[in-house]
């Protein structure tokens, strides 16, 4: 998140904090936790990423992807989506799970469930509140695509870079799922053909860029090592 949090971000936190302590101690026991995230280029929707006290860190990753990952994708990634973050729900609640027991990655929910945020509230301002979950684990062993993953990971040496890269590309899968449920959210009516195309072409887009400045800046570490060896 940036440093100064976007004002929603801010009465989002506030709210949370702020409810009777009774039924913020129900849901501290039930491991109930809220991460929350923000796009770094526009301060809606804010994403509140809820999940177990067991999966700190798998919050984090999504929460990553919002702040980092995506800034760092080429702008026609970003410009693809830029409509559908423009009228998606200011508030987007995602409920981190392990696994789901349809085995999907993930789904757009028609009710808000999440309790703190099912009924409205004054903290909300003007923001419509919508929600989907994700099922992390399995977003880690999905082939998004089957071919190019394989091929990339051929790219990068066994060790430190094969672990950075495998990381990076979870957090792209992530972030696709996240914009991917949202299209489903901003056009109920499209089809999943038409979703599933642009939320793919976002991550193959994305991936491919990522692995051809990994490359640059690998072939730039050789080359200066041989021209320092050349000087000796
Ligand atoms: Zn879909």
């Amino acid at each position: 998140m940036p440093l100064e949090p976007p004002p929603l971000a801010q009465a989002i936190e506030g709210y949370l904090a702020s409810r009777p302590r009774a039924a913020r101690w129900l849901e501290w026991l039930a491991g109930r936790r809220y991460r929350l995230a923000t796009f770094p280029d526009r301060p809606r929707p804010l994403v509140v990423v809820a999940h177990r006290y067991y999966d700190p860190a798998k919050a984090e990753q999504v929460a990553h992807a919002i702040e980092y990952d995506w800034a760092e994708t080429p702008p026609r990634c970003r410009e693809a989506y830029e409509d559908i973050l423009t009228r998606a729900p200011g508030l987007i609640v995602v409920q981190l799970r392990r696994k789901n027991v349809c085995g999907c990655l993930g789904h757009r929910h028609v009710i808000v469930k999440e309790a703190p945020f099912c009924e409205p509230h004054d903290a909300f301002g003007d923001a419509a509140v919508g929600e989907m979950d994700i099922a992390f684990d399995r977003v880690e062993s999905w082939l998004a695509l089957p071919l190019t993953d394989t091929a990339l990971d051929t790219q990068f040496i066994a060790g430190s870079r094969l672990r950075e890269f495998h990381d990076q590309q979870l957090r792209f899968r992530l972030l696709s799922i996240l914009l991917h449920e949202t299209h489903h959210m901003v056009v109920p009516q499209a089809t999943e053909d038409v979703v599933r195309e642009r939320s793919l072409t976002f991550y193959r887009e994305a991936l491919a860029d990522y692995v051809e400045i990994a490359r640059a800046t690998l072939s730039f570490t050789i080359d200066r090592s041989f021209s320092r060896l050349g000087k000796e």
